[in-house]
């Protein structure tokens, strides 16, 4: 080794040593110290994931989710949201390919997602401007990197700001969202087509995207999302 080198190792070391010190690694949930990773090893237990078949579906299209919306899957999705906690992106996304794996096992899901094309559903420049980042779009780039599918953010663009829907009642839901978004077939249609969001809330805003889908003859899709409330 060069002498060069060996002092940009040992400056590496340091640093690293220096960013341990001072940003010691805590368990997004319990807070206890943790030396990677974002979960200690007894939350990492208590996280379970869904059946490996469609919790759901919306215009003939299969709905799959991950995990339920509560607790530690919760914290993460709220953390990686609102607290700029954006490595939370990456190990949601790991997760997201082992479960995509555990469906396409699944012979009875008939899935053959080979060149799938994921598209997240993005929020509105105006949250994204209040954050200065999209959580989905993290989710999905990092989806990306780890199972080789492709990423197209600009096929499905948020037109119009929405309020959060979670006082709405179903049928408002509805209505409130119409005319939101924007689908641009910038795509080979014969390539299927993940679309992903963070979590299901009743299926209103799935049902209406993927009714832009169809309008546009686009058949081979699933709904994947990290989570869904247990009401849907
Ligand atoms: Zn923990």
């Amino acid at each position: 080794m060069s002498y060069a080198k060996k002092i940009v190792s040992i400056i590496k070391i340091l640093t690293k040593e220096f960013l341990d010190l001072i940003y010691k690694r805590k368990c997004v949930n319990c807070a206890c110290q943790i030396n990677a990773g974002i979960l200690c090893k007894n939350c990492l237990k208590l996280v379970q994931n869904l059946p490996d078949f469609a919790q759901g579906v919306v215009n003939n299209y299969p709905i799959y989710s991950v995990f339920y919306y509560d607790d530690i899957i919760k914290k993460l999705i709220q953390s990686l949201k609102f607290k700029h906690n954006k490595a939370i992106s990456y190990y949601l996304a790991k997760l997201l390919a082992n479960y995509i794996q555990q469906i396409q096992n699944n012979k009875t899901n008939e899935l053959n997602l080979e060149g799938a094309i994921i598209i997240p559903v993005l929020t509105h420049y105006k949250n994204y401007n209040k954050r200065g980042y999209d959580n989905v779009l993290l989710i999905a780039q990092n989806l990306a990197k780890i199972t080789g599918y492709k990423l197209n953010s600009t096929a499905l663009r948020k037109i119009k700001y929405t309020k959060p829907m979670y006082k709405l009642k179903r049928k408002q839901r509805l209505h409130h969202i119409e005319n939101s978004f924007e689908l641009n077939i910038n795509f080979d249609k014969n390539c299927p087509v993940i679309l992903l969001d963070d979590i299901v809330t009743t299926g209103s805003t799935l049902e209406y995207l993927t009714s832009l889908f169809k309008e546009k003859g686009i058949y081979n899709l699933i709904c994947l999302t990290v989570a869904k409330t247990k009401k849907f």
